[in-house]
């Protein structure tokens, strides 16, 4: 048996080899310096595609910020062998710099549906953590979802919720914050040296520099509607912001903007173009802060884009042609010129982490980890 195991690992990096050479990497280049951005905001807005940005521009009758970032390049959406993905497949290739089977979740499985041999790329929270530089996690999701989950836990399936928890508990994050979560509460949260918050008032309460688990009402969230003392996007960046930049290191934050997703699925365009609104809203704090502290750089792009959005030249109108995810490319917005993203280009969306770990000074031989446990 561990003959066979060692045969498919040798097939799989072979294959993994191979496949990268096919990789789009020309929005890459070495017109950067390592190590200048002491800070990194990543901003993921699930689901949003060109046509998101576009209609929501249109219909909101808005200039969005993220659209006037200097940078704006493609990512391809590949997860492992194919041109599609899902959330949890998409997020990991954002956060560990790999490429795994959809429904993985920080995890380089050689089976999609064994624990058995599970091999565990670092995020780049944990990267950035371990060189003692603070790091955060915000969605609009609630806290176990695919995305914020593959910033912060490792598991074979995105489902697995109390894997997840049980990981998000323990890994010394400075905060995680979205939607509420059954597996989490005010009593395992204390046991493992977090301050539990579930309103508004307690989170913007929170001391720079403190660890918090926030889950908040998830209904809110969704439809941005405020009504139950619950923070917007907007609100927990910027506050996320505040608590992270205590430490003089550094910080690493991920902010996922999830409704663009769930709503594309339903086919729900008022919401869809609200939530992006929003979305772009917490991108704007990102930014200012950014301005501000002159260290500091803030990438947005999706995971995939949602719902199959085209306009209708004639009638005006913006349309979805389907309910599931799409398989086009989907945008990256750099907020400076020197992180080596170049303008008008692709890249590859492993890459995308990979380019970050480089601006925040981490080597080759730090980033991406794809062999922690290979057995
Ligand atoms: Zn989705």
């Amino acid at each position: 048996m561990d003959a066979l195991k060692k045969i498919i690992a040798v097939v799989m990096s072979l294959v993994l080899g191979i496949y990268g050479l096919f990789g789009l990497t020309s929005g890459i280049s070495d017109d950067y310096e390592e190590g200048k951005y002491k800070n990194v905001i990543l901003m993921i807005g699930d689901g949003m595609g060109f046509n998101h940005v576009k209609a929501t521009e249109d219909l909101r009758n808005v200039d969005l910020v993220m659209n006037d970032m200097p940078v704006l390049l493609t990512s391809d959406i590949d997860s492992f062998l194919i041109p599609a993905t899902d959330s949890a497949a998409g997020g990991t290739a954002l956060s560990t710099g790999m490429r795994v089977w959809i429904n993985s979740v920080g995890v380089y499985p050689f089976d999609p549906f064994s624990a058995d041999d599970i091999n565990v790329p670092l995020t780049l929270g944990e990267l950035v953590k371990a060189d003692g530089k603070a790091t955060g996690v915000v969605t609009t999701d609630k806290t176990s979802g695919a995305t914020p989950s593959d910033f912060s836990a490792h598991t074979y399936a995105r489902g697995n919720e109390e894997e997840i928890c049980a990981d998000q508990l323990t890994n010394g994050f400075d905060l995680i914050w979205g939607g509420a979560t059954e597996s989490i509460n005010k009593e395992n949260t204390a046991a493992n040296g977090w301050t539990y918050v579930d309103n508004e008032d307690d989170l913007m309460a929170l001391e720079a520099g403190s660890r918090s688990f926030g889950q908040f009402n998830f209904d809110d969230l969704k439809y941005v509607k405020n009504e139950h003392n619950t923070p917007t996007i907007e609100e927990m960046t910027e506050k996320a912001i505040e608590i992270l930049d205590a430490n003089d290191e550094g910080f690493f934050l991920m902010v996922e903007g999830a409704c663009i997703d769930k709503h594309s699925h339903s086919n729900d365009m008022d919401n869809v173009v609200l939530s992006t609104e929003e979305f772009d809203k917490a991108v704007a704090a990102a930014l200012e802060f950014a301005e501000k502290d002159g260290e500091t750089l803030v990438v947005v792009t999706a995971d995939h884009a949602t719902g199959g959005i085209q306009y209708n030249e004639e009638t005006g109108e913006y349309y979805f042609t389907h309910d599931t995810h799409d398989i086009i490319d989907v945008p990256v917005y750099v907020s400076a010129t020197d992180a080596g993203f170049t303008a008008g280009k692709a890249v590859a969306n492993r890459d995308i982490p990979t380019q970050i770990a480089r601006v925040m000074g981490y080597g080759k031989d730090q980033f991406p980890a794809t062999s922690a446990s290979l057995k």
